[in-house]
């Protein structure tokens, strides 16, 4: 094993509390997209009716045994003005990321606070889940590809503007707008979702 991605000591819980990541409302505001990006709009009823859905789906967990309960509350938490709209879940670099359901690679994105990034979409293409500042990607990961619940798609680390001593994985689930772009959805609370799943 190449001595540069042997994994590092666990990072304590309390970390969580003050970690900076300001990744935040990612793809609402376009901030990892294209230019072009308008932000997607729902209500407060569909944003529960989504949150149902998802929960019915039985979602797998994208960290193997992570715990729900601390994600409680991050998706609210204000970065750098705006709300984080997303759970960090803390794990030592190169812990496998697995997919959260069946689907396909909508996108790989490097973005500049993303890092390196996966856009996945169910599906029904109707939900695109997101995964962020990945140390790498699973090898011969690539767009269109086809994935399955629980495969390895990626690792965690520190890219974009994760703090260089605190690994973790940025997730975030949004409702596709439409015409399913990757870069134009509305996030709900992964929380939520896991929680009730
Ligand atoms: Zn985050």
């Amino acid at each position: 094993m190449d001595a540069s991605i042997e994994p590092e000591v666990n990072v304590p819980n309390s970390v969580y509390a003050i970690l900076a990541c300001s990744v935040a409302a990612s793809i609402a505001t376009g901030a990892y997209g294209s230019g072009t990006n308008r932000p997607v709009i729902i209500n407060d009823s569909a944003r529960r009716a989504a949150v149902a859905e998802l929960s019915s789906k039985h979602l797998g967990l994208p960290i193997k045994n992570a715990d729900v309960a601390k994600m409680k509350g991050s998706f609210y938490e204000m970065r750098g003005g705006e709300m984080h709209a997303a759970v960090d879940i803390l794990q030592p670099r190169n812990t496998p990321v697995m997919a959260v359901e069946d689907g396909v690679v909508a996108k790989l994105f490097t973005s500049r606070f993303g890092g390196l990034t996966i856009y996945q979409f169910d599906p029904t293409k109707k939900y695109v889940y997101y995964y962020a500042h990945l140390q790498k990607y699973a090898e011969d990961l690539h767009d269109g590809q086809a994935i399955r619940k629980g495969q390895i798609i990626g690792f965690v680390g520190t890219s974009g503007n994760a703090p260089p001593n605190t690994p973790h994985l940025h997730f975030s689930i949004a409702v596709l707008g439409k015409d399913a772009k990757w870069w134009q959805a509305a996030e709900v609370d992964p929380y939520e979702v896991f929680a009730r799943r």
